[in-house]
């Protein structure tokens, strides 16, 4: 399907409808078919007021939608952006759908989301966001209704005030989100698992095209939750991750040396930004992108890779890490030039497969430890990756396609067992 893509009509929607069609013409869908797939089970916008610390009363907007439930409980994050809106917890929620499918966990595919800034609130001020707007929502959540985890801009903490919140209502229900602090039934590994899967994924790639870990040159966009650990992890692999950023901006290593990254992640812990790290130079988050290296990892947010600095990478390999970073026409040019794209449904599959590990644990009061943890989470991940590289090997398609091909084939059988 052509995508002509203008600055103005780049969203997350435009690129999971573009990823969706594609699959849904090699499988033949119907256009019937197509319309049950693609519509959502349920969507929700709620008022979130709160009084701010100086007693201001702020009112936001909470969203939640439900994408699908064909394969079991909806499953996703909850995030906190001012760029928070219907359109893109509804896209975000469709991906979810294709991600839970392709790693296969029987979950389906949600998404929530709050306009608020968290980069200007006070701790107890989103505490009131996230209490507030899990107030409003409780009733269509649950272990076996949707099942919330982290996201961008929240954690644990705002894990462990759902977890609260739901049970104040409900009774005590673990399983009722992922995510959470280790002391109220969360997984050992969940913290590290989506930036664990993303170090997996690039791994057994480079096992694939004979190429080693050691010195690899890596640079990472957004170095959070996600970001951090697999720059972590992919330096105890021996690469060099050489450049790192966040909201603020970025840094690189003055020689392009690598980062000490458990320092950086220090330093992001006690000054609240990678900027100013010793040894390093500043660089702007779009020069990132188009730094000189083996791998870039998009790991902030969605539709950073456009038609506009897409002909200027110059990576080797593009590892999403982030939900949607890729636009469509971001994708055609990097498939011309010869750049492999490591698909988000697959890259960042690991946080909701060890959700689904938390999930087991809480309604089976059982408390795995993180070997156990880690080494499902390999299987998981080098399943889903054989099955992606042999059909993309096989039919000569992108491994985008190939991930969209498979989830999408799987979600449509469900729907079409199930009936209308
Ligand atoms: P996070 O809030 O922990 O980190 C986000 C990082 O991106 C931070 O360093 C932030 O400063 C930076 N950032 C935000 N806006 C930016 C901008 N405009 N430019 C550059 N950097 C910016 O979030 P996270 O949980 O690490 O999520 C990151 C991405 O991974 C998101 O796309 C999210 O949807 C996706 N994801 C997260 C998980 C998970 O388990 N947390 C799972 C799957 C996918």
């Amino acid at each position: 399907m052509a995508v002509t893509e203008t600055l103005q009509s780049i969203s997350p929607t435009t690129i999971v409808d573009r990823n969706f069609h594609l699959a849904a013409e090699r499988l033949g869908l119907s256009s019937e078919q197509r319309k049950l797939l693609k519509s959502p089970f349920r969507e929700i916008k709620v008022e979130v007021p709160i009084r701010l610390d100086d007693g201001e009363l702020k009112v936001f907007n909470g969203y939640r939608v439900q994408h699908s439930g064909a394969r079991g409980p909806a499953k996703g994050g909850i995030r906190f952006h001012p760029s928070v809106d219907i359109d893109e917890v509804r896209s975000l929620a469709e991906a979810m759908t294709w991600k839970t499918a392709l790693a296969n966990v029987p979950f389906g595919g949600a998404k929530g989301g709050v306009d608020c800034d968290p980069t200007t609130m006070s701790k107890s001020e989103l505490e009131r966001v996230t209490r507030k707007f899990i107030s409003r929502i409780h009733n269509v959540l649950g272990p076996y209704r949707d099942v919330p985890a982290p996201d961008v801009n929240t954690n644990e903490q705002c894990m462990a005030w759902v977890l609260d919140e739901f049970s104040s209502r409900h009774g005590y229900t673990p399983a009722c989100v992922t995510g959470k602090p280790l002391d109220l039934g969360g997984s050992q590994g969940r913290r590290q698992a989506t930036g664990r899967g993303t170090m997996l994924v690039i791994t057994k790639y480079l096992q694939d095209i004979n190429r080693s870990t050691l010195g690899l040159k890596i640079a990472v966009q957004g170095f959070g939750n996600v970001g951090s650990h697999a720059a972590l992890l992919l330096e105890e692999k021996g690469c060099h991750v050489f450049a790192v950023s966040d909201v603020y901006g970025g840094i690189v290593h003055k020689n392009r040396e690598p980062l000490p990254i458990r320092e950086v992640m220090e330093h992001v812990r006690k000054a609240g930004s990678v900027i100013e790290f010793p040894g390093t130079e500043p660089i702007t988050n779009d020069d990132l992108l188009e730094l000189d290296c083996d791998v870039l990892i998009p790991a902030a947010l969605e539709c950073v890779l456009t038609k506009a600095n897409a002909p200027r990478l110059k990576a080797r390999i593009v590892a999403e890490a982030a939900n949607l970073p890729t636009t469509p026409d971001a994708d055609d040019i990097l498939e011309r030039k010869g750049i492999t794209v490591l698909p988000d449904i697959l890259t960042n599959v690991g946080g909701v497969v060890v959700s689904y590990f938390e999930w087991i644990q809480n309604l089976q009061q059982e408390m795995w430890d993180e070997t156990r943890v880690n080494s499902e989470l390999d299987r998981y991940i080098t399943r889903a990756y054989r099955e992606v590289a042999e059909l993309a090997s096989q039919a000569r398609i992108p491994f985008k396609l190939a991930a969209y091909q498979i989830a999408v084939k799987r979600v449509a059988h469900a729907e079409e067992l199930r009936g209308v």
